[in-house]
């Protein structure tokens, strides 16, 4: 087969070669199969077929930690669901064959999710896929899923569900490909926390046959099918040279002539903070303290708040930690905070409007914060997501230095905030820009839309517009200016980011020695020059093509 190269986008650097194997899929049931026996057996057997799957998610959950153990106990707990086993049997009492009858239990489920948008259509890939696993248990079959060859090899998918993801970590894949899913899916985001190069969105997947060599440039989304061996051997010398550079370089960001630029970790659960704070960073840059509560039913205290706090503080001693409040509501339910149903709920009742529903949680959290700064004598920095206008800004504010918090800030990800930020930042110390809502709302996407992922792309040069807004307001005020959001972990957008202002980047722990490589290899003058390049070309492949001519490889 004579080399082929396609394009999709790059959400994970590095560059990787070797087989691919397809994601297996789930078994096919149909209503014409053979019906097995009465239905309280069958019945039975479902169940039991249930209990498998929710025991070995639970099994896997133990084996991981952090967003992967979460992800797996969520799923864990769906199979587990009594509605799933109420409709198991009410497909088994029509005469239903019992795989089909599980099939259309979660199928009927996932429709319904799917037609709510957003965070439940993402919560109808995991539904499906646990169905597809209770089926195989049922018909005796492998279980979907990745394939475990033996040998390292390149996983290629349509996407992943979460549940997919979170094993990744324990399997022979070297790098992922997939032909749906955005840079903010949970793939990308997964993906980046392993280290693993990784390119979505990526067309003509289906024409590939199995086991061939691909090449996959997650850096620059190029995933070249039955590379030359010359391709091969060069991608190989490259990966093997960025691994020593990668692993030289230490201490804290700054370009080649020494503008500092923080380098920062995004951390969600104690266990992240545990994991990564013995790593070679300058802090935490996103503290997503709403992680540490997704499918609790009751509100955390006080004491327990305080607690949990203090430990992830000390695993920062003597480095800054931003603490991000509850960003609740949208992609990120939380169940104790009943908000009701939205018709759309990326535009309802989300991240700092919480506050305003639910007052007490919001003081509460803020006084948690204060009295573990107060135990640890923490660099705490504490931010409100999702703000809006200044009035919201300044009510925050003042909210959190009545408990005694000293550097009070807030995300931009809203445009109206990008477009005002030179007046939220009179009443703030510090402002971080979350690229992945900002894409969102700027290019009016879902963030979980797969097939639109293409306008999620943060080289979008509106995106770039904004970031530039917020950069220039703080530099007018003196005042820090982050990126928190995915962006902020792609090596070749680092010096764009920083010529357009921004004075921090944080991302996945794994993600940083390259960023930090990229920044050393470059001038200021040359940051803003790319910067001025990529704003000015006409969409993102033209944006990375003039800043790649300014700033080398990109
Ligand atoms: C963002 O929106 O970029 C961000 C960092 O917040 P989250 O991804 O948690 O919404
Ligand atoms: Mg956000």
């Amino acid at each position: 087969m004579t080399e082929q190269v396609i394009r999709g986008l790059g959400v994970s650097p590095g560059v990787v070669v070797g087989p691919w194997l397809r994601f297996g899929n789930a078994a096919t049931t149909s209503a014409d199969d053979p019906v097995s026996g009465p239905v309280d057996q069958e019945l039975a057997r479902a169940k039991s077929a249930l209990a498998e799957v929710a025991d070995d998610m639970t099994a896997r959950a133990a084996k991981v930690d952090g967003v992967a153990a979460e992800i797996l106990k969520t799923s864990s707990m769906m199979a587990r669901d009594p509605g799933i086993v109420a409709a198991v049997e009410k497909h088994l009492l029509a005469g239903t064959p019992t795989a089909h009858a599980v099939h259309l239990a979660f199928d009927g489920f996932a429709d319904k999710l799917s037609a709510l948008g957003g965070y439940m259509a993402e919560r109808a890939t995991d539904l499906r896929d646990i169905g597809g696993r209770t089926v195989a248990v049922l018909l005796g079959e492998p279980l979907p899923g990745i394939p475990a060859p033996g040998y390292p090899f390149v996983l290629v998918a349509r996407d992943l569900a979460p549940a997919d993801t979170a094993m990744l970590g324990d399997s022979d894949v070297i790098g992922l490909l997939t032909s749906e899913g955005g840079p903010t899916s949970h793939t990308a985001i997964l993906a980046k926390a392993l280290g693993l190069p990784a390119v979505v969105s990526c067309p003509d997947l289906d024409a590939l046959v199995d086991g061939e060599p691909v090449l996959v440039d997650g850096t620059t989304g190029e995933v070249v099918i039955a590379p030359t061996q010359a391709r091969q051997d060069a991608a190989r010398e490259q990966a093997a040279a960025d691994a020593v550079r990668l692993q030289a370089a230490t201490g804290p960001g700054h370009t080649a002539d020494g503008t500092p630029v923080q380098l920062l970790v995004n951390i969600g659960t104690v266990d992240d903070a545990v994991a990564t704070g013995p790593l070679d960073s300058e802090g935490v840059g996103l503290f997503r303290t709403e992680f540490m509560y997704l499918g609790k039913t009751t509100e955390p205290t006080l004491e327990e708040q305080t607690a949990s706090y203090t430990t992830v503080f000390e695993q920062f001693a003597g480095r800054k930690v931003v603490v991000r409040t509850l960003d609740a509501g949208s992609d990120k339910p939380l169940p104790f905070l009943d908000l009701g149903t939205e018709e759309n709920p990326a535009l309802g009742v989300r991240g700092l409007r919480i506050g305003t529903v639910f007052p007490e949680t919001l003081a509460t959290q803020l006084t948690a914060l204060a009295r573990a700064a107060d135990a640890t004598g923490a660099d705490l920095w504490v931010m409100a997501p999702m703000v809006a206008t200044v009035d919201e800004a300044a009510n925050f504010a003042e909210l959190a230095r009545g408990v005694g918090l000293r550097k009070v800030g807030a995300m931009i990800e809203i445009p109206a905030a990008a477009l005002r930020a030179a007046d939220l930042l009179t009443h703030l110390d510090f402002v971080s820009i979350g690229t992945n809502d900002l894409s969102q709302y700027t290019l009016a996407v879902d963030r979980m839309a797969g097939s639109l992922a293409p306008l999620l792309d943060p080289w979008q040069p509106p995106l770039l517009d904004l970031i530039a807004m917020v950069g220039a307001a703080g530099a007018m005020h003196g005042k820090p200016v982050g990126v928190c959001g995915e962006a902020g972990s792609d090596p070749s957008l680092a010096p764009v980011l920083v010529g357009l202002g921004v004075t921090s980047l944080s991302m996945s722990a794994p993600a940083l020695p390259a960023v930090r490589v990229a920044l050393a290899d470059v001038s200021i003058e040359q940051c803003r020059a790319a910067a001025d390049a990529a704003s000015a070309a006409a969409n993102p492949t033209a944006a990375r093509a003039a800043a790649a001519r300014i700033v080398g490889r990109g």
